[in-house]
């Protein structure tokens, strides 16, 4: 072996492990980084279980929870207090249905919704894709249109909802242990029956 052979073996040799120690200190530092948040995320799951409600035995057809009129349970529509810019957030989620996706015709935006409608929404869809159905988002905020006038659709502070594959019945007790201040399962309603929920206003 010439010296210009041994060398370049000794050379490469020294490399490889100036390259392997790098790769091992990398990886290192990187599983320290991730540690903390992977605990976080943990942490904030346990929370969310925690504060789920109760599941009701039973939510009859046209009846609602809790057995308040829905201006005491949410508060009466005040479109003094609301504003669009400020009130409402943008929603997306790929796991669920969303009605104003599919239709062209319809110049509502079910992704547009009140603040404090969000938090309830995205735990009902964690639980739903839990049971491998979709939870269709039917209408959320629409400023005129099909409501009453005292409707809370007005703010972004109700949400009618169906499923692909569970009852209506099983939706409204989802609905209940999720959080939303009031579930209505209205059956008899005139587009068709569907789960309506609705939040209280931000005390922000
Ligand atoms: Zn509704």
């Amino acid at each position: 072996m010439n010296n210009h052979k041994f060398g370049w073996i000794v050379g490469s040799t020294i490399s490889t492990i100036i390259v392997l120690l790098l790769t091992l200190l990398i990886t290192t530092c990187v599983h320290k980084t991730r540690s903390p948040s992977s605990t976080q995320e943990k942490i904030t799951i346990k929370e969310e279980v925690y504060k789920l409600r109760d599941k009701p035995t039973r939510f009859k057809p046209n009846t609602y929870m809790p057995k308040l009129k829905e201006s005491k349970a949410s508060g009466a529509i005040d479109l003094s207090t609301f504003s669009p810019g400020k009130s409402l957030v943008f929603v997306d989620d790929s796991r669920a249905w969303w009605e104003s996706d599919h239709d062209k015709n319809d110049t509502e935006d079910d992704h547009s919704m009140y603040i404090t409608m969000e938090a309830p929404l995205r735990r009902l869809i964690d639980l739903i894709s839990e049971q491998n159905a979709i939870l269709k988002i039917q209408d959320t905020y629409r400023a005129s249109g099909i409501h009453n006038p005292h409707s809370l659709h007005k703010e972004g502070r109700a949400i009618d909802l169906t499923c692909d594959k569970l009852g209506l019945e099983e939706l409204a007790k989802l609905c209940w242990m999720v959080g939303f201040d009031w579930v209505y399962y209205e059956a008899k309603a005139k587009g068709g029956a569907h789960v309506h929920c609705s939040v209280k206003r931000s005390e922000n």
